[in-house]
């Protein structure tokens, strides 16, 4: 607005300034009473509330500034409007990102310093506030011709927003966050137990279709994990640049999906960080098109030390309405690790079939004990399953030492084991063991995954529901316990405490003895006595199943030794397990030094009379050759003695010859000079 001059007691005349262009469902009129505050760094922010929400709003309006400046960096390109409005509503459920003056509801802007929650509310706020401030470039700058595109706005917006959280607070684990929580919430919606079977690309024809775009959020959460990664194959840099390409060429226009892999592919190209494998749109059009998430499978022989990777869509539950042939281009990353190994990342590219790898060659080692962990960090979107020794592997190492792994890795194991065991995928003998292992993890992002994800057990073949109710809780005073000694990121940490506190409620209503604010000695003792209830439980159950597989098969005597003490007792069972690993370490280190003191004594006696008769033989042979140099230096010598002989001989007799004719030559002058001089002077004689 430009002034609002008085000019009628009881009107106002408002002036606009010219708008940009841009989509009619971005345009806003707010009326109503409320109050202002504007940003003292930077004027453009202004905050709206109602009468006396002014303390509340401190927070949101530095946030703000923090969040356009970041935007404004990233892209290099200004906010494009004069000014910048950010309102508080009462009940107004959500943010919009109209163009120029943003809606909130009350609870997503405003906070109260002194609530005792305000940690929680402020992250909850920053994903808000950056998400719609995002929107001003990817939505209101260029925005999707059609809805059935509306991911390109929401999709590519959420993946900035977790982006830029991180880096206006880098304390924070956004990353984690985006790539766990998020991302089980996307499978969630693509294993499709509803049978909807819709991909990004929606098509939208009749007001009904919005329905099937915003009922379910796969626009927000798969549409920003499919940006990740992409931004993770093409390198963020380049992701950044090919963002700049497409916010330049289409601002104040509308877009197409091809829009943006053409600037994508642009900047690939000039940074020679492209892929390979084919286009960028050919690689991402199955991805927004295709509906479902692909599960990689990943087979080892552990004989040949190949492992095999094949893909197929996956399901929560056989529909026969899908297609089930459907492919993806996935760049699958892949590493192996374990006791004295540590291979760096590697990554293949699975189209069509199945691809067959030689871990020797494909990751530097042939230690056919190590265990293989695929999509590092999660960066690819796919689950991944494993043959059932990788995943004991995998387990052995999360329950013996969880810290040789990522913790973001950490959770991603456990998010796509306890996604596949949900659906029988998975072996069952391994999900018994993901309690074991959460007994030792005291980083809050595997917990977070726990926490959302263990709920999906419940009334599943693992467990029943009594079970699970009898389970759970105890678990989770164990991860608030696990988790309060730790000095971790405060988002990450307010955030697993909101999930958990959420989880408590909901289990507490049904066993009211175990209360949260009573945790202590006695609690966790309960809650391990639970554990060791579960997995006797489970034992029973695999006995059952099939008498003849031992449970967890393919661990030693010792393994089984130890188990059965932890079902009688955990700790004592954690505590054997240490000082197993303790004395395998200890064995191994003797043995190894063992193997190598006998090698070197080999060598030394080997080495010392070889050296010896060599060293002789090579001296004699040495002081021959030389001999024989002499000789015939000495010849050579001689030679040349006779040439310098001949030489100056020839030189006296050339230089006699000379000096004979130079003295007739004088003679002969002389008597010259003499006959001119006489002659001379008789002319001179005459004359007078
Ligand atoms: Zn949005």
């Amino acid at each position: 607005m430009l002034n609002s001059p008085e000019v009628h007691p009881l009107y106002m005349l408002d002036k606009y300034e010219r708008t940009p262009i841009m989509s009619n469902y971005l345009a806003i009129v707010a009326v109503g009473e409320y109050e202002t505050a504007q940003s003292e760094r930077d004027p453009r922010h202004e905050l709206h509330f109602r009468p006396g929400k002014r303390a509340q709003a401190s927070f949101a309006l530095d946030l703000v500034v923090n969040s356009v400046n970041f935007f404004e960096a990233y892209y290099e390109i200004p906010f494009a409007l004069p000014k910048l409005g950010h309102i508080a509503i009462e009940n107004f459920g959500g943010a919009m990102e109209n163009y120029g003056l943003i809606t909130y509801d009350e609870n997503v802007l405003l906070v109260d310093p002194n609530d005792p929650n305000a940690a929680e509310l402020k992250a909850e706020i920053l994903l808000y506030v950056a998400h719609e401030i995002g929107h001003q470039w990817t939505g209101n700058l260029v925005t999707t011709n059609w809805w059935d595109t509306i991911w390109l706005n929401e999709g590519i917006t959420e993946y900035l927003t977790y982006y830029s959280g991180q880096t206006i607070d880098p304390e924070s684990d956004w990353e984690s966050v985006l790539a766990i929580m998020v991302m089980n919430r996307a499978i969630a919606m693509d294993a499709d137990p509803q049978g909807k079977n819709l991909a990004l690309v929606v098509p939208v024809e009749v007001p009904a279709d919005f329905d099937d775009v915003f009922q379910f959020t796969r626009i927000y959460e798969k549409g920003a994990c499919v940006t990740r990664m992409l931004a993770n194959l093409l390198t963020h840099t380049t992701f950044r640049n090919g963002m700049r390409r497409y916010l330049e060429t289409h601002g104040g226009g509308n877009v197409i999906e091809s829009y943006l892999w053409d600037a994508m592919e642009a900047a690939a190209v000039a940074d020679g960080t492209l892929p390979g494998f084919g286009s960028i749109a050919g690689i991402m059009h199955p991805w927004t098109n295709q509906p479902g998430v692909p599960i990689v499978t990943i087979t080892r022989d552990y004989q040949t030390n190949y492992a095999v990777f094949s893909q197929k869509r996956f399901m929560s539950v056989v529909n026969n309405d899908h297609d089930l042939d459907e492919k993806w281009p996935i760049f699958v990353s892949f590493q192996l690790g374990g006791r004295g190994v540590e291979t760096q990342v590697s990554t293949l590219f699975l189209d069509q079939g199945e691809v067959q790898v030689d871990l020797f060659l494909g990751a530097g080692t042939n230690n056919s004990e190590a265990w293989l962990l695929a999509n590092s960090k999660r960066e690819g979107y796919y689950i991944v399953n494993y043959d059932t020794v990788n995943w004991i592997r995998l387990l052995g190492q999360l329950i013996s030492d969880p810290s040789v792994i990522d913790p973001i890795n950490r959770a991603q194991i456990l998010s796509d084991l306890t996604i596949l065991c949900a659906v029988d995928i998975a072996d069952s003998q391994v999900c018994a063991m993901v309690p074991a292992y959460l007994v030792s993890e005291s980083h809050p992002i595997p917990w977070i995954a726990a926490a959302q994800l263990l709920p999906i057990w419940r009334g599943s073949k693992l467990m029943t529901m009594d079970q699970f109710d009898s389970f759970l809780p105890p678990m989770l005073e164990l991860a608030l316990d696990n988790l309060k000694n730790q000095t971790i990121t405060p988002l990450a940490t307010d955030l697993s405490n909101v999930v958990l506190q959420q989880l408590n409620a909901m289990t507490m209503s049904k066993s009211p003895s175990s209360g949260k604010n009573k945790v202590g000695n006695d609690k966790i003792k309960q809650s391990m006595n639970i554990l060791t209830a579960w997995l006797g439980h489970m034992r029973r159950y695999h006995q059952q199943k099939n008498k003849n597989v031992q449970f967890l098969g393919s661990l030693t005597l010792q393994d089984e030794l130890i188990r059965q003490a932890t079902v009688n007792c955990a700790e004592r069972g954690l505590l054997l397990l240490r000082v197993r690993d303790e004395l395998k370490m200890t064995l191994a280190a003797y043995q190894t030094l063992f193997e190598s003191s006998c090698a070197f004594g080999i060598r030394k006696t080997l080495q010392v009379p070889q050296v010896a008769r060599e060293g002789r033989e090579e001296l004699e042979r040495r002081v021959e050759s030389l001999e024989e140099e002499k000789l015939k230096l000495l010849e050579e010598c001689d030679r040349l003695r006779g040439q310098l002989e001949n030489a100056q001989r020839l030189h006296e007799e050339q230089r006699a010859v000379e000096a004979d004719s130079h003295k007739e030559k004088i003679e002969f002058y002389q008597h010259k000079v003499q006959q001119i001089k006489n002659q001379l002077e008789a002319i001179l004689a005459a004359k007078k």
